[in-house]
């Protein structure tokens, strides 16, 4: 582990990819809504998006770096963290099953993470991603840059927003 250190440092010091890859498999930008924020009835705030899916969904990296965590916890289920660019820290939760990548392994933005299910406290709602982003000093809202399109055609201004729909979930 320790030869892995001059890579970490380079990964940490790299600048935050502006665009991500979207971490389903198969999802539209348009189609994401906006759900950072969102009260969750115990006094948790939602920090991060959920992304549905049908069951068994690829879930893919949204940014190359790191596995740091893969494990279970009551809230997020199956869950894999990834160390990525800037030292930001990507959080996938409630997976239905792990991908091949293992804490230690370095991925690339795509690889595939897992797959798209219920588990921790999403149990019995619609199956899903939920992918956080978090900083030192706290989790970032993920959604501005999965929904605009990375590269809009000349002309066409900042991408295309997505639309709005309250569908709140764990
Ligand atoms: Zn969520």
């Amino acid at each position: 582990m320790l030869r892995e250190i001059p890579r970490v440092v380079r990964l940490v010091r790299a600048p935050v990819p502006q665009d991500l890859v979207l971490p389903v498999e198969g999802v539209r930008p348009e189609e994401l809504v906006d759900t950072w924020g969102a009260a969750r009835g115990d006094g948790r705030r939602h920090e991060g998006i959920d992304i549905f899916a049908p069951r068994e969904t690829q879930v893919l990296a949204a940014t190359g770096g790191l596995v740091v965590r893969r494990g279970w916890n009551e809230l997020g289920g199956r869950r894999v963290a990834v160390l990525g660019p800037g030292g930001q820290y990507h959080y996938y939760a409630h997976l239905e099953e792990y991908g091949d990548p293992k804490p230690g392994n370095w991925v690339e933005a795509g690889t595939v993470l897992g797959y798209v299910g219920d588990s921790g406290n999403a149990q019995g709602t619609p199956t899903h991603l939920h992918y956080g982003i978090y900083e030192i000093t706290g989790a970032v809202n993920p959604y501005p840059r999965l929904a605009f399109t990375p590269r809009p055609l000349a002309g066409e201004g900042p991408g295309v927003r997505a639309r709005q729909a309250p569908s709140p979930s764990p």
